[in-house]
């Protein structure tokens, strides 16, 4: 692979990658689209989509995905799962190293979202996947019949409660503050859940007990009063946001103090040739659809950039 410099990479397979992975390979770029450690990112781990335009039904996030990635590879994408070690960007043709292959193309569209956030306790370290998740579709049915809580106070937290309540005999939600960056809807929803329990002002201090690899309970602080308590839980899920997967671009592009990668005109980053769409630039809309509307442009803009400078 290392001979051949091709169109486009697409560094990816999320809803931003993958619709500029149709655009792109419909202008038979033939883009080779690189799968991370979480393909199909975000929306493959959700569950139904009810404001992706439409779907009057909702639609399963994993088959959104998938019908994207039929879509894109019936017009000649190409697909391989693996994990960028390095990135040169400072010469052209751009190099990634990918695994133990070297690729060099002409752009680039960066389009690696962003990765769930953890609170970063070592105790929470120390349990995940023995009780401690942060994707709720993914581990939920391990918590048939059992008390569970989940922290956060955004729209993922208030789904997560929702969807873990078709297992668990109780949800409590943990909220660090006492107002809610939750939509209006999510937070009615969940609020008038028989099943589902809040607190506010409380911060998670300790996850019990690592010493016995199990999940057995919470020590909690209320953030208001300084008192410790303890609630008996089987299961803790993590609702608190993402971090931008963008730390690979460190000094070769701009990224923000989040580490979001920094655009201009949507797509455009420093570095001419390389674009960015998706939740790894995008800290304020974060939705499907907009991950798919820059997707397209990042791809329009790659057509005109090897227009302009050859292919
Ligand atoms: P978010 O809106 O950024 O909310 C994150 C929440 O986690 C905040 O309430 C935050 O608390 C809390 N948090 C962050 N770090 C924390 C920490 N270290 N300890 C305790 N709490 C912490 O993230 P999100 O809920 O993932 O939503 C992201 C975007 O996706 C939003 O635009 C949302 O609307 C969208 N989304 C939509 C849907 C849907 O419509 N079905 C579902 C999921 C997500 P503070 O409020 O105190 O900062």
């Amino acid at each position: 692979m290392s001979d051949t410099i091709l169109d486009t990479v697409i560094l990816g397979s999320g809803c931003a990658g993958l619709t500029a992975a149709i655009y792109a390979a419909r202008a038979n770029l033939k883009p080779l689209v690189i799968e991370g450690h979480e393909p199909g990112g975000q929306l493959s781990i959700t569950t139904l989509v009810e404001n992706f335009p439409g779907w009057p039904e909702g639609i399963q996030g994993p088959q959104l995905i998938e019908n994207m990635k039929q879509q894109a590879a019936r017009f000649g994408a190409e697909f391989r799962m693996g994990h960028l070690s390095t990135v040169d960007l400072s010469k052209r043709p751009f190099t990634l190293r990918i695994g133990a292959d070297t690729i060099h193309t002409r752009t680039l569209i960066i389009a690696s979202g962003a990765s769930a956030r953890w609170l970063g306790l070592p105790s929470e370290q120390a349990l995940i996947g023995h009780g401690v998740s942060s994707c709720a579709t993914c581990d939920g049915f391990f918590f048939s019949g059992k008390e569970i809580a989940v922290v956060g106070g955004g729209d993922s937290a208030m789904e997560e409660a929702i969807f873990l309540t078709r297992f668990a005999t109780k949800v409590t939600l943990l909220h660090r503050r006492e107002q809610f960056r939750a939509s209006r809807i999510m937070l009615e929803r969940a609020m008038a859940h028989p099943k589902i329990a809040f607190m506010t002002n409380t911060a998670v201090e300790e996850v019990l007990s690592a010493e016995h690899k199990e999940v057995t309970g919470l020590r909690l602080r209320n953030t208001l009063t300084q008192m410790e308590s303890t609630l008996p839980i089987s299961g803790l899920f993590l609702g608190i946001g993402h971090i931008p997967n963008a730390k690979m671009f460190e000094g070769q592009i701009d990224l923000d103090s989040d580490g979001y990668v920094k655009t201009h005109d949507f797509v455009f980053t420093r570095v001419p040739g390389a674009f960015a769409c998706g939740d790894v630039q995008d800290r304020r809309y974060r939705q499907a659809i907009t991950a798919a509307g820059t997707g397209c442009m990042a791809a329009l803009e790659v057509e005109k950039y090897l227009e302009e400078h050859g292919h």
